[in-house]
């Protein structure tokens, strides 16, 4: 069940004498587990005469996995997110107000409606009086002279405030995607061993059960449907 070989690889990985890369490399070229005679021959002896669930005491059994190994995928979004939880106060300590102020910027001059405060006028030249708001619901739509405003064109909108609260969480994403990027070798070094970690549980055959062939199936039903989901939803992308 090459225990020992996933235990050396861990071993090396921890003290730095291989790459994540390596590892990766060396675990997945093992063959799978449960194709190796040694799995067949423990979970003969492992396996029970009455299921862990149903009670039930006629055959066949099989036996079940309580404890299922992550993707690397997975593991890595785990890892990046804790990361992340970590770097929040230092992240929003960098984004300072005066990047959020020079990220609104001063907006461009623009006229708008005195009533409604909306940008989007027009001008009609032989009318009167001779503007004409366009915002649905304006309860004055027609005037003699628009106001001046500022907008801002990355937030769309011409109030600063509300240009400021949308600037600042974009910022801050935007600081922690390149404060993250700087640990991607980092990241994927951590998820290799919590994998190497749980194919090592996984292979120790610790968490495991005798169940009969319906409750196995049943406990596998949303694991089958998470992966039907998962395939449907990249499909879609
Ligand atoms: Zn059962
Ligand atoms: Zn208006």
């Amino acid at each position: 069940m090459h225990i020992a070989e996933v235990t050396t690889l861990l071993q090396k990985l921890e003290k730095g004498d291989i790459t994540w890369e390596q590892a990766l490399v060396e675990v997945t070229s093992l063959p799978n587990v449960w194709q190796t005679k040694e799995w067949k021959q423990k979970r003969q002896v492992l396996i029970g005469n009455f299921c862990a669930v149903c009670k039930i005491t006629e055959g066949p059994f099989v036996l079940q996995h309580l404890f299922h190994c992550d993707s690397f995928k997975e593991i890595c979004q785990t890892v990046k997110e804790e990361l992340r939880i970590q770097l929040l106060p230092f992240i929003r300590e960098k984004v300072t107000a005066a990047d959020v102020a020079d990220h609104v910027g001063a907006g461009e001059k623009r006229l708008a409606c005195p009533t409604c405060g909306s940008i989007s006028l027009r001008e009609r030249k032989t009318m009167y009086p001779p503007y004409l708001c366009q915002k649905k619901g304006c309860p004055m739509p027609m005037f003699e002279t628009p106001v001046s405003v500022r907008y801002y064109l990355k937030q769309k909108t011409t109030d600063r405030l509300e240009a400021m609260n949308i600037a600042l969480p974009f910022l801050l994403s935007v600081a922690m995607v390149t404060e993250l990027r700087k640990y991607d070798n980092a990241i994927q070094h951590e998820a290799t061993l919590r994998s190497l970690r749980q194919s090592l549980e996984y292979r120790s055959l610790k968490h495991t059960a005798t169940y009969c062939k319906i409750c196995a199936f049943k406990e596998d039903l949303p694991a089958i449907e998470r992966k039907e989901h998962a395939q449907f939803m990249q499909e879609l992308r």
